[in-house]
């Protein structure tokens, strides 16, 4: 009778694991195999019983700080607060979301994903692989990349491309549940216009310059793309796929020197010691991080 047990629980676990994978291969089915890994990684599905992620709602009715939540709590598992990277990234997102004009709650997951890239979803659920806490050197470069997603969602890129994307497949009605995994599924495609993209970059930039972080942290950080990500590589990697379909990080990295140039800021925060130390300068402030003199001095 023992061994009944764990066989029954093991037969439960594989169903649920069958009928994520199914979902997300409808939601990924464009994209090349590889991706299938990345999907189960990405669709455990978590406290189904929620009542919440199973109330079944319209496509153009989803209010997207629901969605938000919903998609937040499939993926609580893989928010481990004791993790220093995530308690670090984590204080970042909360101080640079603080004026947040949608009014979201914002949340980031750190993936363990070796390829650098960051993505957001709708409602301020933001995704950042342990890859590109590797690549950056400061918390400038940081603060960029997570500048250029919260931008996608406060320009209400995320719910635009999810609402469009789910009418176009004639999804109408689904689960809360089934639609967060839709959606997260959808915004792992390469499919932001590049008016967004620019737009979203504009975002992050203006945030280093107003959180008087080293303006050319975002040119650094798609240098540092542009090295890892070359464009023309075929790597067969879903990450680089995104990358590729982002403007080319040489491009940006280039016009991202030149802005920074003509911005000519005169003291700066580079954050070196705060990305190494996983301490956020919000939380420590060293003073031997500020470059250049200020006004006062
Ligand atoms: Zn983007």
């Amino acid at each position: 009778m023992k061994a009944r047990l764990p066989a029954f629980l093991g037969l439960i676990l594989l169903g649920t694991l069958l009928s994520s994978v199914l979902i997300l291969f409808e939601a990924g089915r464009n994209l090349p195999p590889t991706a299938a890994p990345l999907f189960e990684l990405l669709g455990k599905p978590l406290k189904t019983a929620d009542a919440a992620l199973t109330r079944i709602l319209p496509i153009d009715e989803v209010d997207e700080a629901e969605l938000g939540n919903a998609i937040a709590l499939r993926y609580e598992v893989y928010r481990d607060e004791s993790d220093p990277d995530q308690k670090y990234v984590e204080s970042l997102v909360r101080h640079l979301s603080r004026d947040s004009h949608r009014g979201f709650e914002y949340r980031v997951f750190i993936l363990p994903n070796p390829a650098p890239n960051a993505s957001a979803a709708p409602g301020g659920v933001l995704f950042v692989t342990s890859g590109l806490l590797k690549m950056v050197e400061t918390e400038s470069e940081l603060v960029s990349v997570l500048g250029h997603e919260i931008g996608h969602v406060e320009l209400g890129h995320c719910i635009d491309l999810v609402r469009f994307q789910l009418l176009a497949d004639k999804v109408e009605a689904r689960p809360l549940g089934e639609i967060a995994d839709l959606a997260v599924g959808i915004m792992l495609r390469p499919s932001f216009s590049k008016t967004q993209e620019a737009d979203a970059d504009a975002y992050g930039f203006r945030m280093l310059l107003k959180e008087n972080y080293n303006p050319f942290g975002m040119a650094n950080a798609f240098q540092k793309l542009a090295e890892r990500n070359p464009d023309d590589m075929e790597s067969g990697n879903p990450l680089d796929e995104y990358y590729r379909s982002h403007p080319s990080s040489t491009l940006r990295a280039r016009r991202y020197r030149t802005e920074a140039t003509q911005a000519s800021i005169k003291r700066y925060y580079i954050g070196r010691r705060n990305l190494e130390e996983r301490v956020s300068r919000y939380d420590a402030e060293y003073p031997e991080e500020w470059l250049g003199t200020s006004e006062e001095d």
